[in-house]
Parts: C-alpha cells; sequence; structure tokens
C-alpha cells in the first residue's frame, strides 16, 4: 500500500493503478478507524479493482464549539488496518495541501442540507460537500463508498455527485453495530463505561419507535415517546428525532413510503447520530 500526502504524487499514483482500465473505489475517512470504516473498504474491494481510502479529519465540516481538536487522531493504526484491509493507496493529505492559504471555494448543496444535521450544524454539509467534491476531484474514482451511518451525508453527497455530474456511483454501506446494538464511530471512545451503556437507549429508542410505527402509531406519538425513552435512558439532550422519506428526506407524519427514522442527542460532551430504516407494510 501506498502512503501518500501530496496531490501531485496521488495523481501519477491513481494514474498507475487505472492502467488496463482498472477501476478504482474511493473510501472517505476522518480516520480513528473501525469495522465500519473496513467495511466500506471491503465493499470497495467487492466493486472495484483498487481501493483508495483518505483520512483527512475536515476542518471545514466542524462548528466552532465542536470536536475538531480533541477528535481522535491514531494515523499509525489506521495505515496498518488499511494496508490489512488490502487498499491499494492510503490518501493522508493535511490541512495546507487540501485547503491552502489562497482557497476561498465552497460547495452549498441546498435541498435537505438545512434541517436535521444541518440545522444542528450550520456549515457542517458545506464542508462535507467541499472537502468530499475536492476528494472526488484528486482520485477520480469510479465509486465511492459512504456509510448509511451518516445517512443524510450519504443522501447530500448522492445529490451533489449527481447535480455536478461527476460521474461517480455513489454507494451506501449498511451501518456497522456492536453486538449490543450500538453504532460504531470514532466518537465512541469519547465515553466513560458508564455512558457507553447509556447510550444503548439511543438505538433502542429508533427500534421501539419503528416498531410502533409499523403498528400504526403516528409519527408525532412515536418520536415524543423515542425523544422521552432517550433521556430517560441518561442521555442530557436530544438534538431532533424525526421520520423522514428515505429518499428525499421530506418530513413524514404518517409511515407512507419507505422511510428512515433519525436521531441525535448529547451525553456527557459527546454528541452521537443514529439512524434506522422502517418499511410501511
Ligand atoms: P467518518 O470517519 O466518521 O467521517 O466516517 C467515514 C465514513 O465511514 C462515512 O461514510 C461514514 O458514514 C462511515 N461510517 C462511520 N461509521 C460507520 C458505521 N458504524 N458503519 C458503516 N459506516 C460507517
Amino acid at each position: 500500500m501506498q502512503i501518500i500526502r501530496r496531490v501531485s504524487a496521488l495523481r501519477t499514483a491513481v494514474a498507475a493503478l487505472k492502467t488496463g482500465d482498472k477501476s478504482i473505489a474511493l473510501v472517505p475517512t476522518m480516520g480513528a478507524l473501525h469495522a465500519g470504516h473496513l467495511a466500506l473498504v471491503a465493499a470497495g474491494k467487492d466493486r472495484a479493482d483498487h481501493v483508495v481510502a483518505s483520512i483527512f479529519v475536515n476542518p471545514k465540516q466542524f462548528g466552532p464549539n465542536e470536536d475538531l481538536d480533541r477528535y481522535p487522531r491514531r494515523e499509525t493504526e489506521d495505515v496498518a488496518a488499511l494496508e490489512a484491509a488490502g487498499c491499494a493507496i492510503a490518501w493522508l493529505p493535511d490541512a495546507t495541501e487540501m485547503y491552502p492559504p489562497c482557497f476561498v471555494t465552497s460547495i452549498g448543496v441546498g435541498g435537505a442540507t438545512t434541517i436535521l444535521e444541518g440545522a444542528a450544524r450550520p456549515g457542517h454539509f458545506d464542508g462535507v460537500a467541499t472537502v468530499v467534491a475536492k476528494l472526488f476531484n484528486q482520485v477520480r474514482p469510479d465509486i465511492a463508498l459512504f456509510g448509511e451511518k451518516d445517512y443524510q451525508q450519504l443522501a447530500v453527497v448522492r445529490r451533489m455527485a449527481a447535480d455536478l455530474n461527476f460521474g461517480i456511483d455513489i454507494v451506501g454501506v449498511p451501518t456497522v453495530r456492536d453486538p449490543d446494538g450500538l453504532a460504531l464511530s470514532s466518537r465512541n471512545v469519547y465515553l466513560s463505561a458508564e455512558q457507553r451503556r447509556q447510550a444503548l437507549a439511543l438505538p433502542q429508542a429508533l427500534h421501539d419507535a419503528a416498531a410502533a410505527l409499523r403498528r400504526g402509531a403516528s409519527a408525532r406519538t412515536a418520536l415524543a415517546a423515542a425523544s422521552n425513552a432517550i433521556v430517560e435512558g441518561g442521555f442530557d439532550s436530544v438534538d431532533y428525532v424525526a421520520l423522514h422519506d428515505a429518499e428525499t428526506l421530506a418530513p413524514l407524519e404518517t409511515l407512507s413510503t419507505p422511510a428512515r427514522l433519525l436521531a441525535a442527542a448529547r451525553i456527557g460532551g459527546t454528541r452521537l447520530i443514529d439512524n434506522l430504516a422502517v418499511l410501511p407494510d
């Protein structure tokens, strides 16, 4: 596996990988890799000849009071994990390589970027779209893999790739969870043992809300119960628990189309997100 830190070297290395019409899969990450990230690499290996994985903690997608400075950074372990997973290239630009001092461009996707995560984290999706567009242009992959764990991000990237004619197939990969149901997240390392136990209230509340919706409960009732259960389970606050159309992300009052339950809640200083598919009968 090649470890590359400069765009110029990346272009040469990717061009060599593409020789003979070989296909490339891109897996963008912010590092502190876990089995969820490695599931994206595995899905990339299944679908393309070579996988390029990027690790870049993107300052543009963090708000002023968020965890950019304390976000876990574990480059040595991450590189070893990517190599063991069979990646061809680990793309590790630093912030100056990604955003030279003269950099001024921002990509705003519009649409569903102002609700849910976009409402709780203003500017977040502009930062995501800008860095993902740059990664797409740097690597020019055939496909790119994103986790359903960040369901709204997946939707925003799909929209951007289609709207801007990137010609890249965006593949969503199901959320990888610990055996007890908690979604794997690089931010789980912030949790104390007690908070880790309490964090289960989040997937449990989504699971229970999905069951209630399938039994015919209104979204209002099911979502209010889920929000209460998350707080009773030990979370300090709930940013949102919501039911949205699985494709357009339009808010839903009833389970009338394939839908997604999405939630964000805070425990201690940690903000966790999760989501679940809910299908009407
Ligand atoms: P991150 O490093 O948190 O920016 O995540 C990089 C990619 O991995 C994103 O596409 C995430 O949606 C995906 N990802 C993160 N956690 C999981 C998980 N538990 N299961 C599947 N994909 C995940």
